[in-house]
């Protein structure tokens, strides 16, 4: 599904200069990488502030904690994403109320979040899954006019952008992760939250850090959530090549869409969002059967996600049942993602698309 080495060829001689430095530097916590690089992501997004933290999961956990979301908060977020997103609502204390998707983009559909609004929501916790953005006009001013913080999860969604602005620079805080799979990749794990808001960014260095400014003075209780400074330098360099990177990726799916248009309906791309396609994702009938076609085919896909977050066996507790998420629940059925990353070549791009072809005509 990924092969990174050609993009870690290309990059080699960057990549080693900048983690011998740190690797000789003798800081590995908290140091200056971590620093250049919040500034260098704070510029790229157009945010005031961002804070580097251990993971994208603690990313969206520290954001909804800094911002006052705990015990007794809703927090409506979609059923359909990786399982961390709901998670961390369960991490701050807080309830996840889920609300339905839209069949086309895959992402919240703004009238179930207003389906779903009770006196105790307290924030929407929006994902742009797949890296393509969420509905957020729709969703900010129906989070503006109930008084209600927005959150998004950008793990799978950097450099993607609604009109001029970068995700992560549109709501209350963005939540990223550097997971290497990621479009913007680490060598390990690694997290960020992106907000305009100065006071939030100072919360945040707090709870990161054992709830200390420093001199071990504790104002709270805190987590140690920190990003390291091998991490920083490497995210440095990579981020140099994000839009690259994303272009790509770009280009990649045009090309598929082109070769697949009479035969599939999505990914859509809503007008005026760029999707960066962290995923290229399409929904067929007979899922599970293509899928083994294509296996014996010795092409590689995966199913992200068989099973809605409503109905984890890890939620039962929460009481949701099958058939309260009816779309979310159809397209959990058909997703199947296709092989798709910034180095993948044409060539191999044209054999997937022509094993796909061939698989939909056996199965159907
Ligand atoms: C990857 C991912 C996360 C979690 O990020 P980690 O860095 O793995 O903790 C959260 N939400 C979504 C949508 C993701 O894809």
């Amino acid at each position: 599904m990924l092969d990174l080495r050609e993009q870690l060829r290309a990059l080699q001689a960057e990549l080693l200069e900048a983690t011998r430095e740190v690797l000789l530097s003798g800081r590995y916590i908290l140091g200056p990488k971590v620093e250049e690089f919040e500034r260098a992501a704070a510029r790229y997004l157009g945010v005031a502030e961002t804070v580097a933290v251990a993971s994208g999961t603690d990313a969206l956990h520290l954001a909804l904690r800094a911002l006052g979301v705990g015990p007794g908060d809703e927090v409506i977020t979609t059923p359909f994403s990786f399982f961390a997103t709901v998670e961390a609502i369960l991490y701050a204390g807080a309830r996840p109320v889920f609300a339905d998707i839209r069949e086309d983009t895959f992402n919240l559909d703004p009238r179930e979040v207003k389906r779903r609004l009770s006196p105790r929501t307290k924030a929407i916790l929006a994902v742009h899954l797949f890296g393509c953005p969420s509905d957020m006009p729709a969703l900010l001013e129906l989070a503006r006019r109930h008084g209600l913080r927005v959150l998004e999860d950008c793990a799978q969604a950097f450099g993607a952008t609604v009109g001029e602005q970068k995700v992560g620079s549109l709501a209350d805080a963005g939540c990223f992760s550097f997971y290497p799979s990621k479009n913007l990749g680490g060598m390990g794990d690694g997290g960020l939250v992106s907000t305009h808001s100065a006071e939030l960014a100072e919360r945040l260095r707090l709870l990161r850090n054992h709830g200390s400014p420093g001199g071990y003075v504790h104002e709270e209780v805190g987590y140690n959530s920190r990003l390291d400074e091998l991490q920083a330098a490497v995210l440095l360099v990579k981020l140099r090549y994000i839009e690259d990177f994303n272009e790509a990726r770009r280009r990649k799916a045009a090309l598929y869409r082109e070769l697949l248009a009479d035969v599939l309906s999505c990914p859509v791309e809503p007008q005026g969002l760029r999707h960066v396609y962290h995923q290229f994702t399409v929904k067929v009938p007979r899922r599970d059967q293509v899928r083994e076609c294509l296996r014996r085919k010795g092409i590689a896909s995966t199913v992200y996600y068989p099973l809605p977050l409503h109905l984890q066996p890890a939620l039962r507790g929460l009481g949701w049942k099958e058939g309260d998420f009816p779309v979310a629940e159809r397209v959990a059925r058909q997703v199947l993602s296709l092989p798709l990353w910034p180095e993948l070549s044409e060539a191999s791009l044209r054999e997937v698309a022509r094993g796909l072809r061939q698989c939909l005509k056996q199965s159907s």
